[in-house]
């Protein structure tokens, strides 16, 4: 299976790409490059279209990766038009979805950095994100969440994308905040996501390019999911 080109982790404001069918089965299309971003790491897939030179439109639902590694299909709602290998296509996100995906995946990591605590799980939906914390039973206020994230918001702080190799990755275990994802090694290299003066860490995703660009948000409910886990739930202000 050869490897799609991955051009969301580059730029993750592409909007479209032009590329080619590489496979089609009953998962899906295969292209030889994207700017679809797989399900992974708590943020959801892309969907989109692709757009052939005379007028077809595919609609795709769902984006997931494949059993091969590098491997992303593109999962087309039913009674699409059926696909070729070698056919050219322009691939086209849902760009307003994927921005606000983008946004709250970041302010996630905002709030990472502001509860000190093993990360063991999130999730970015539409428009909602969370994660869970592990820490014991210490009294985490959605006021002072919510008012810490928006000054980091409103300090505008610029953000940037940082490759590192497997060997640097694992002398520095303190990166790694999150204990259930444990940072994809073994290709050569780790991505990590730097939020200048606030936070550094492993990940994969699709993030703004400054903390402005989240918008209000606010911390809309804590629960306690057992004795040493709190989730921690956050939307946009309307
Ligand atoms: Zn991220």
């Amino acid at each position: 299976m050869d490897v799609t080109g991955e051009l969301f982790r580059e730029d993750a404001y592409l909007k479209s790409c032009d590329a080619i069918v590489t496979a089609v089965d009953e998962k899906g299309i295969r292209l030889d490059r994207t700017v679809f971003y797989p399900t992974g790491g708590g943020q959801p897939g892309d969907v989109g279209r692709l757009r052939l030179a005379d007028g077809t439109v595919v609609e795709i639902k769902d984006t997931i990766k494949g059993a091969a590694p590098g491997e992303i299909i593109h999962v087309p709602d039913e009674g699409m038009p059926a696909l070729d290998v070698r056919m050219p296509v322009t691939a086209e996100i849902d760009w307003d979805r994927r921005h606000r995906l983008m946004r709250m995946h970041t302010c996630l990591h905002l709030l990472s950095s502001i509860i000190k605590g093993d990360v063991t799980g999130g999730q970015v939906s539409d428009g909602k994100g969370r994660l869970d914390f592990n820490i014991p039973d210490q009294a985490l206020d959605k006021d002072q969440i919510t008012e810490a994230l928006n000054r980091l918001v409103s300090e505008d702080h610029p953000t940037r994308t940082l490759w590192i190799t497997d060997e640097e990755m694992a002398a520095r275990p303190e990166l790694v905040r999150t204990m259930s994802v444990k940072p994809p090694m073994g290709r050569g290299r780790v991505r990590l996501l730097e939020i200048d003066g606030v936070d550094l860490q492993p990940c994969g995703g699709t993030h703004v390019s400054r903390t402005g660009e989240i918008g209000a948000v606010e911390c809309t409910k804590i629960e306690s999911k057992g004795k040493m886990n709190r989730r921690v739930n956050l939307a946009f202000k309307a």
